[in-house]
């Protein structure tokens, strides 16, 4: 094809989802065709290095090899079976996950939201069974500016009029309180309490970190109100901010860790529920489930992912080239940035509104070949995969330095 032929085919391929699909999203104007590692090609050729990483579902990288060849050895041997019956992927892959996470059971479901509604489900009938809460009076508290996926129930919990507003009504039951605060968190607590259900790092909401000792007081608090601790970890966990869990960063073992995202290697989509046997035993057969969950082409991807996570070795390397990315954006302090959040190779940068808004600069940067997100207002989101090198994450700091800059 000549430049100005594929130039465009991507116009109108633009064009050509105007009128069939739902406008429930505002993509950048790339069309990708084809990946690999931290680097995606859009049908004209162009290349670009991804910093946003499929919201950490892509933590491997693009189609990594381990996790391509688990896929393809799994599609010419079993894919689905259902539930009804066992097969011969299940135990391995939920083993393996519950010892990597260091707990007892795995529920395994599919999406993020789906991991987060079985987590509240599985909060509220231990409330009732094991706590001895009156019936339908469990209470879930929750934090403001979450962001824990799209379901209704979900989105009714959610302090964000665009994902709540049109959408009810909604579930009761939940109390929302503000993010970081030990003492509303103790006030909102009582004996209707299930769960506390919180991100350990606020992704969505511009990777809000909150203060050291916040989550060994969420624990502690927890355990003192005898109900649970449930850690969304969809989009921190697995090996984003330097450790198998964002959690790891205090001395902090919840009660449920929900996961998704990266479970799933970027190849389809993977999540699960894991806690200990007191409170996931709590299901019988019957009253939960899912008809892909746990299938056979999951198991055999998540089992792989589980294997990348167990060598430590994506773990160490967030840690490290998050120093890389950390100092990066510190000497842009002051030249574009006015302020950064950052923890193992996930930052959310600040820009200096005068300059644009986050979609502007993500904009800027993606004609300068680094793909990114902006969050709310001027914050844009940096989540490389963690097989970046440090040269092409130097790169990409330069190349915003240059965008804010010129
Ligand atoms: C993405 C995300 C979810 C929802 O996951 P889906 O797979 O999109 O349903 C839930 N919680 C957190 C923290 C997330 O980042």
């Amino acid at each position: 094809m000549t430049a100005p032929a594929r130039a465009r085919a991507s116009q109108e391929l633009i064009r050509a989802e105007e009128p069939v699909l739902a406008h429930n999203y505002h993509p950048l104007p790339v069309v990708v065709a084809r990946a690999e590692g931290a680097w995606v090609e859009d049908v004209e050729g162009r290349r670009y290095l991804d910093m946003l990483a499929g919201y950490s579902a892509l933590n491997f990288g693009h189609r990594h090899p381990a996790l391509v060849d688990a896929a393809h050895r799994q599609l010419d041997r079993l894919t689905l079976t259902s539930r009804a019956f066992h097969h011969d992927r299940l135990a391995g892959f939920a083993e393996r996950l519950a010892a990597l996470t260091g707990t007892d059971m795995v529920l395994p479901m599919n999406t993020g939201a789906e991991a987060v509604e079985s987590g509240i489900k599985v909060a509220r009938k231990w409330a009732y069974d094991v706590k001895g809460v009156p019936a339908d009076h469990a209470t879930i508290v929750v934090a403001a500016d979450n962001f824990h996926g799209r379901t209704t129930t979900i989105v009714g919990f959610s302090t964000d009029e665009t994902a709540r507003a049109g959408f009810g009504p909604f579930t009761p039951g939940f109390r929302v309180v503000p993010y970081n605060d030990l003492a509303a968190l103790e006030e909102a607590v009582d004996e209707t309490t299930a769960a506390v259900l919180i991100e350990p790092i606020q992704g969505e909401a511009g990777v809000l970190i909150p203060d050291d000792g916040y989550l060994a007081g969420v624990r502690e608090l927890t355990r003192r109100a005898g109900c649970l601790f449930v850690a969304d970890e969809i989009q921190s966990g697995l090996g984003r901010t330097g450790r198998t869990l964002a959690v790891e960063h205090e001395p902090v073992v919840p009660d449920v860790v929900l996961l998704g995202k990266a479970l799933g290697g970027g190849i389809v989509p993977v999540s699960a529920v894991v806690g200990s046997r007191e409170v996931l035993g709590v299901l019988r057969p019957g009253e939960h489930g899912s008809t892909f969950g746990g299938n056979p082409l999951a198991a055999a991807v998540g089992t792989a992912v589980v294997e990348l996570l167990e060598t430590g070795e994506f773990q160490r390397r967030a840690a490290e080239l998050g120093t890389v990315l950390r100092e990066g954006l510190a000497a842009l302090v002051g030249r574009g940035v006015v302020g950064f959040r950052a923890r193992g190779l996930w930052a959310g940068v600040d820009v200096d509104p005068a300059l644009g808004s986050g979609r502007e600069i993500s904009e800027r940067l993606m004609r300068e070949g680094v793909l990114v997100k902006d969050t709310h207002g001027s914050t844009i989101r940096l989540a490389p995969p963690l097989t970046v090198t440090g040269e092409e994450l130097r790169g990409a700091l330069g190349t915003l330095e240059k965008v804010l800059t010129s």
